[in-house]
């Protein structure tokens, strides 16, 4: 199994690397952002509750993410590998999913890491609002909102995987075939070690 997490702040592009990466690489692609809005899609108790804190730009508290990310590593037993985008999100994230990995007897290969400036990071957010349809992208003060979650929450998680020698930065502005194979390069290199 190979599994990867594609970091970076909201807006950075994990979106639309993880569709291609997943296709090249034949992961299985678990995006708790997608999975909470499916939530919120289907109305269902965990969509509900989930909904207040998205609309904030906050974090959605870390029991509800991680029974969310169990499940759904119990319901692909085939998958060749996981690519983990949007989560873990914090520390405490980080520390159950190294757990739940470990009960499978895998772990996490590489932190992908992408950088890109906080102002390319609105300006994105803000262009994507203007047609995703999500609302927490129109309005900037939201945006903002989910840029200091990250600063103070989620950067933390790359300090947790510095540790294991795990985190690799890549340049997260350019084209995005020039950045797709930025990342196709790192992992070519882990899958060959
Ligand atoms: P973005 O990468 O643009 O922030 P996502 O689709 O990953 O968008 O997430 C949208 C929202 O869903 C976040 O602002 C947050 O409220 C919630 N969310 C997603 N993943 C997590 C997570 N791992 N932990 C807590 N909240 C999360």
């Amino acid at each position: 199994m190979f599994n990867l997490i594609l970091f970076g702040p909201p807006g950075s592009g994990k979106g639309t690397q993880s569709e291609r990466l997943i296709a090249k690489y034949g992961l299985k692609h678990l995006s708790t952002g997608d999975l909470l809005r499916s939530e919120i899609a289907g109305a269902t108790p965990l969509g509900m509750a989930a909904k207040s804190f998205m609309d904030k730009g906050q974090l959605v508290p870390d029991e509800v993410v991680i029974e969310m990310i169990s499940s759904a590593l119990d319901n692909n037993p085939q998958a060749n590998g996981f690519l983990f985008d949007g989560f873990p999100r914090t520390t405490a994230q980080a520390e159950a999913l190294d757990k739940l990995l470990n009960q499978k007897g895998t772990e996490i290969a590489v932190v992908l890491a992408l950088q890109v400036s906080k102002d390319e990071l609105v300006k994105r957010l803000l262009n994507r609002g203007l047609t995703s349809g999500r609302s927490d992208d129109v309005n900037e003060d939201i945006i903002r909102a989910r840029i200091d979650e990250y600063e103070r929450k989620t950067a933390a998680v790359a300090d947790y995987y510095k540790k294991y020698d795990k985190v690799e930065l890549v340049k997260g502005e350019g084209s995005i075939d020039e950045i797709f194979d930025l990342l196709s390069k790192e992992i070519d290199e882990r899958i060959a070690a």
